[in-house]
């Protein structure tokens, strides 16, 4: 018979959860993962090397200026020297922190072992959907999945930890499992996700990769962007795309694509010129074929039909993309919404209810690429170890 009794049980086995169980040492700790295994996310952020730090991370990164206070007691500089002490060895490039192995693996497998180290018991296959409390303890109730079998259990704990994510990517959605409580929860929308555009801007270019710069008004990022069917994708576009989960920015405004951001218009011009011929055929020797192509159709149709040099590097700074939309939580890599910080304590225990915490992306924030999400999930688990530790002191 499998105890079903501890200190603290944690509902979800991802990046906060893990980071947690690696902190909490001298309580008996369950982790509640509804999937076959724990950390699956985790492998396959920064496209399986796992970014998970930025040297440079600070408020203005985050939707919520409220991390500040959380960063500043816990940040980039702690999160790596507790990493190493876990015994992962990092490297940075330019200001983002990887595994030294370059490996998302290397970062879970270091994670599990800290966590078994410390006894926790992870239950895969567990899907908790309630949470009960009784006076200063809960019961988390919820389904295992054993031998393709389901059966119900209950779990009592004096603290439960909620860190079960988003429904970014293959995640979930449960924050259900906050009705009753009296939290204020914003659904989840995409937040760093592809933007779905006007077909005409992206036609034929499907596939093609380009590095550029994308302006949306004041906000503006480098880097590359892949074209898709019916729309734009790639980590410049998932940062400009946090702007509409933000609510700066709304379907129908227009994307700026620089093809040649390293280069003035001017300068574009005296290319075209001194390569003699055509305008339009010059553009071959400078992108991609297909890009070419549009850029060329392009400044036809807005030039009434004079494609000229100094028409064509206008298109080339400024090629208009109309924005539709953002692309579904699928594939979104992070989701703005969940619980607002405003309704937690220092540790993120709950103010509406003693001995509910939360960490990671569940709660409402959400970062920009480049180690920023992982950082809060570090940062809040963090936090709630800390806040845990002093109830039981
Ligand atoms: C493709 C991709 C690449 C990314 N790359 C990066 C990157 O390089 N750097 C970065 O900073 N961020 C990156 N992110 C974002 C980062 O992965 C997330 O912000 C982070 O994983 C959030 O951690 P979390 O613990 O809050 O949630 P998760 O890691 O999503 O974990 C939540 C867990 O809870 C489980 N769960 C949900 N509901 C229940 C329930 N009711 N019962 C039991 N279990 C439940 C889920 O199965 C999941 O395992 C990336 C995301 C994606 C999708």
């Amino acid at each position: 018979m499998k105890k079903n009794r501890y200190d603290v049980v944690v509902i979800g086995g991802g990046a906060a959860a893990l980071y947690l169980c690696a902190l909490l040492k001298g309580r008996s700790v369950a982790v509640l993962e509804a999937s076959d295994r724990v950390g699956k996310k985790l492998l396959a952020t920064g496209n399986g090397k796992c970014n998970l730090t930025n040297v440079n991370c600070s408020a203005s990164a985050y939707n919520d200026s409220r991390v500040s206070d959380y960063l500043a007691a816990y940040g980039p500089a702690e999160t790596m020297h507790d990493f190493e002490a876990m015994g992962l060895a990092l490297r940075r490039i330019e200001d983002r922190i990887y595994p030294y192995s370059e490996c998302a693996s290397t970062v879970s497998d270091v994670l599990r072992s800290a966590a078994q180290r410390n006894g926790v018991d992870i239950r895969c296959l567990h899907v908790a959907e309630n949470i009960i409390r009784h006076g200063k303890t809960f019961t988390v109730q919820g389904t295992a999945t054993a031998d393709g079998k389901k059966t119900s259990f209950g779990m009592d704990c004096y603290c439960v930890v909620v860190a079960c994510g988003s429904a970014a990517s293959a995640g979930r959605d449960s924050l259900g499992l906050f009705r009753g409580t009296g939290h204020t929860v914003r659904p989840f929308v995409p937040s760093l996700a592809p933007l779905r555009t006007d077909r005409e801007s992206v036609k034929g270019l499907s596939g093609v990769r380009v590095k550029c710069s994308l302006s949306l008004g004041e906000r503006k990022e480098s880097g590359e962007v892949l074209f898709k069917d019916n729309g734009i994708s790639g980590i410049a576009t998932f940062n400009i795309s946090a702007e509409f989960a933000r609510g700066r920015a709304e379907k129908g405004d227009t994307v700026l694509v620089d093809f040649m951001p390293d280069r003035t218009e001017e300068e574009i011009v005296r290319f075209i010129a001194a390569t003699g011929g055509n305008a339009v055929s010059a553009l071959r020797g400078m992108f991609h074929s297909r890009v070419a192509e549009r850029i060329a159709t392009r400044a036809q149709r807005d030039f009434a039909g004079n494609a000229d040099a100094l028409n064509l590097a206008k298109t080339i700074k400024n090629y208009p993309i109309t924005v539709t939309g953002l692309s579904d939580a699928s594939q979104a890599q992070v989701m703005s919404g969940g619980l607002s910080l405003g309704e937690f304590d220092g540790h993120l225990c709950s103010l509406l209810c003693d001995g509910l915490f939360a960490a990671g992306e569940t709660l409402d924030v959400d970062g920009l690429c480049g180690g920023y999400n992982l950082q809060w999930a570090w940062t809040s688990a963090h936090a709630v170890a800390e806040g845990i530790a002093e109830k039981f002191s």
